[in-house]
């Protein structure tokens, strides 16, 4: 009983988007949940969703997709929030690794979406990375009131503690999983299992064995097995937990 909470199942990404996504569940993962990051892929992730009983969706733009947006691409999100299998908005947020000389319009792009989230009674997916300190700021000031996840979750201890406050899950992905990530143990230990989902990030971000290659959802295994060992758990246990917790924070009915 596996869930991957957060992967993009792409036709830009892979030649047979639905051998990824058969493969994938008849290897065990029972759910999908598959994000845009601009009007294309969420307008895909929509579709899919439509397709397969076993595949939602979220809908958003990126911190990385923001510079010609307009009120129509907002319309467009929200027209597709409000479809049956969108279980989100995201992923949203804020980018300044990637670009730092948009910083407005990213922020008007992540109040925009807080709201049509809270319009619709969504939660929100959020990525953050290396804009830590702006993101808390903007959840302090922007209540999104059914919350949601920090996805492919920064290993960063303030984050996490504030994230934790705030009300909201946190999602790991492959990085905790490599031999390089320091504090990944120290993090995953602060993080209670009621509020930790996990997801693959695929086509990125493959853990380990696989890292390097392109990921899919089937890697979803391995970040299981890295939380349960760090959580002494087992995997059957850890699963069944990430699965529950994913339906709960995306009301999925399991
Ligand atoms: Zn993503």
């Amino acid at each position: 009983m596996l869930i991957d909470s957060h992967c993009h199942v792409l036709s830009s990404e892979y030649d047979n988007v639905d051998e990824i996504i058969k493969d994938s569940i008849n290897s065990g993962v029972e759910k999908i949940i598959v994000n845009g990051y601009d009007l294309k892929t969420s307008k895909e992730a929509v579709e899919l969703a439509n397709k397969y009983d076993h595949v939602y969706a979220a809908v958003g733009i990126g911190p990385s997709n923001v510079t010609d947006v307009n009120d129509e691409t907002y319309d467009i999100i929200s027209k597709l929030a409000k479809e049956a299998k969108v279980v989100a908005i995201g992923e949203v947020g804020l980018d300044y690794y990637w670009n730092n000389e948009n910083i407005g319009l990213q922020r008007r792009a992540f109040r925009k979406q807080i709201l049509i989230a809270n319009l619709y009674g969504l939660p929100i997916v959020i990525h953050t990375r290396e804009a830590v300190m702006d993101t808390l700021k903007m959840l302090k000031e922007h209540m999104v009131i059914k919350k949601g996840v920090f996805h492919c979750c920064p290993l960063n201890r303030e984050l996490v503690k504030e994230a934790l406050k705030l009300g909201f899950y946190i999602s790991f992905a492959g990085p905790v999983t490599f031999k390089n990530a320091k504090n990944a143990d120290e993090v995953i230990d602060m993080v209670p299992l009621d509020r930790m989902l996990i997801e693959t990030d695929s086509p990125y971000l493959a853990p380990e064995p696989n890292r390097g290659k392109r990921n899919d959802s089937r890697n979803i295994k391995y970040i299981a097995e890295k939380i349960a060992n760090v959580k002494q758990i087992s995997l059957e246990e850890i699963s069944k937990i990430t699965y529950d917790n994913a339906c709960n924070v995306f009301e999925i009915k399991n």
